[in-house]
C-alpha cells in the first residue's frame, strides 16, 4: 500500500508476512487449546490493535471460548506512549469466576499491560493469563507477564495487521515498520 493522502508516513519494509503470523498464531492456539482443556477461557481483546490477532487466535483455539473487548489509550498522535492509560471502553461482561486470557497486540514500554493487569485481578477471573502478539523488551518499564508470545522484535515502530499509525494501515494483511 502506499502512503495514504490523509497520513505523513507510509508503511514500510515487511517485518512479518501475513504467513509467519498465520503459522505462529496456530501454534499459539494448540498451547492455549492444550493448556485450557476441559475449560472454557475467555478471550479480552484489547481494542484496537488487538482485534485481528484476536479474531485469528479465537479460531486457532479448539475449546468453547467466549469473548469481550475492552479499549485503553495511551497513545497521542505520535508514535510514542504519554506514560498515562486511560479506560475508553469497559468489558460488556464481568470476568468473575472466569479463566481469563488477554489478547494484546504488542507490549512496549508495559504500562498498558500493567494497567490492564490491575484492573483486571480487582473484577476476580478465576485465572488470568497474558496473550501478546509481539513484545518490545528493550523499551520495559513496567515488569508484565507474558504466558503467550507470538514473536519478540526490536525497537521499531510497526503497522498493519491491525497495528496502526494515527489510525491508519490497520487492514494492511502483512507486519510493516512504517516508513517515511
Ligand atoms: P505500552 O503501554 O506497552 O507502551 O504500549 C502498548 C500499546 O502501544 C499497544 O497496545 C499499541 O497500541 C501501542 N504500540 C506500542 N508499540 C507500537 C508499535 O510499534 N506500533 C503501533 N502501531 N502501536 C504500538
Amino acid at each position: 500500500m502506499e502512503r495514504s493522502f490523509l497520513s505523513d508516513r507510509a508503511p514500510g519494509p515487511v517485518l512479518l508476512s501475513h504467513g509467519d503470523i498465520r503459522k505462529r498464531v496456530l501454534e499459539m492456539g494448540r498451547e492455549i487449546t492444550r493448556d485450557y482443556e476441559g475449560r472454557a477461557p475467555h478471550l479480552i481483546g484489547v481494542l484496537k490493535g488487538g482485534i485481528i490477532f484476536h479474531a485469528d487466535l479465537v479460531r486457532a483455539i479448539d475449546l468453547d471460548v467466549s469473548f469481550d473487548f475492552i479499549a485503553l489509550g495511551s497513545y497521542g498522535l505520535t508514535t510514542r506512549t504519554s506514560g498515562e492509560v486511560r479506560l475508553l471502553k469497559d468489558l460488556d461482561a464481568s470476568p468473575e469466576g472466569r479463566d481469563v486470557i488477554i489478547v494484546e497486540d504488542i507490549v512496549d514500554t508495559g504500562l498498558t499491560l500493567d494497567y490492564l493487569l490491575q484492573f483486571l485481578r480487582t473484577r476476580e477471573p478465576a485465572s488470568l493469563k497474558v496473550a501478546a502478539l509481539l513484545d518490545k523488551p528493550s523499551r520495559r518499564q513496567r515488569e508484565v507477564p507474558i504466558d503467550y508470545l507470538g514473536f519478540e522484535i526490536d525497537d521499531r515502530f510497526v503497522v498493519g495487521y491491525g497495528l496502526d499509525y494515527v489510525q491508519h494501515y490497520r487492514n494492511l494483511p502483512d507486519l510493516h515498520l512504517l516508513g517515511n
